[in-house]
């Protein structure tokens, strides 16, 4: 199932080319109440929700999915965990050019562990990514990004798999320089999730997965989930370590090689096989 937040804060399943309306499954979930301690909601009850769904798809209204302005999929994480240089090819890029990446970012993922971006950096596709310090280089980043169906804590990596709710495409924009990636990779619009969350029943191996990211059209990063250093069941695992992962939660999983500049007035087109396709503009913020 692909599932959606569109236009103004509606759920919605994606089939084919259109956008089901499906709101009303929402009143399955249990009635949110303050504090609440089980992160996102609709994560945390995807089960529940998808019986609801199912009910309401025959009668829901529907629209071209290119009429709609899709929103982050997920709707409050409460953590978004990044997965520094975890391709070996993304790992030499940075080595070769430190006047771009600097020392922090040499190394591979096995030296540098992992790292947060603030969950205020989280935008949908349809949504601008807005840059604020033109003077600085902002960098594309495409991910495979996952999403935390289930609380884990110090799990295995042979059960980590179940503790998936569903993958998006990611983007995890970044300002190039010497601050710490917490900063530099948190502003506003940074985090891009999208353009839908397919569940994870329907993505049969997702360590075998094609990526492609394209600017105007011109191609920069092309490569396969497969060339991952640390792979996906082991980012879970290894995460849970240190982190009660949540419902909700997101993990990026880590960039390519051919990661580049963007400018106000580019479109940036990220391809994840079997999630799809998603285009996002940029924008200098006004
Ligand atoms: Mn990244």
């Amino acid at each position: 199932m692909k599932i959606c937040w569109f236009n103004n804060d509606l759920l919605g399943v994606v089939e084919q080319d259109r956008v089901y309306d499906v709101s009303v499954a929402l009143q399955a979930l249990p009635a949110p109440s303050y504090p609440n301690r089980s992160g996102d909601l609709v994560m945390a009850h995807l089960d529940l929700l998808r019986d609801a769904i199912q009910q309401a798809l025959p009668t829901a209204e529907s629209y071209a999915v290119d009429s709609v302005q899709f929103l982050s999929p997920v709707a409050n994480p409460g953590k978004i965990i990044g997965v520094p240089v975890n391709y070996q090819k993304h790992v030499e890029e940075a080595a070769a050019d430190l006047a771009t990446f600097t020392q922090r970012e040499t190394g591979s993922v096995l030296e540098q562990g992992f790292f947060l971006k603030a969950a205020s950096s989280l935008i949908g596709c349809s949504q601008t990514i807005n840059i604020s310090m033109p003077e600085r280089l902002t960098h594309h980043e495409i991910e495979l990004g996952l999403v935390i169906g289930k609380t884990a804590k110090n799990v295995t990596e042979e059960e980590a798999f179940s503790y998936v709710a569903g993958y998006a495409i990611a983007l995890d924009m970044t300002v190039r320089g010497a601050e710490d990636r917490s900063l530099r990779k948190s502003l506003d619009t940074y985090s891009v999730l999208g353009p839908w969350l397919v569940t994870a029943d329907e993505i049969a191996n997702p360590q075998q997965l094609d990526l492609r990211l394209q600017v105007n059209g011109q191609d920069r990063q092309v490569a396969n989930t497969a060339e991952m250093i640390v792979y996906i069941a082991e980012q879970i695992a290894w995460a849970s370590k240190f982190y009660t992962l949540e419902p909700g939660d997101i993990i990026m999983t880590g960039t390519c090689e051919g990661v580049g500049p963007v400018v106000a007035g580019d479109v940036i087109r990220a391809e994840i096989e079997a999630i799809g396709t998603m285009e996002v503009r940029v924008l200098n913020e006004v």
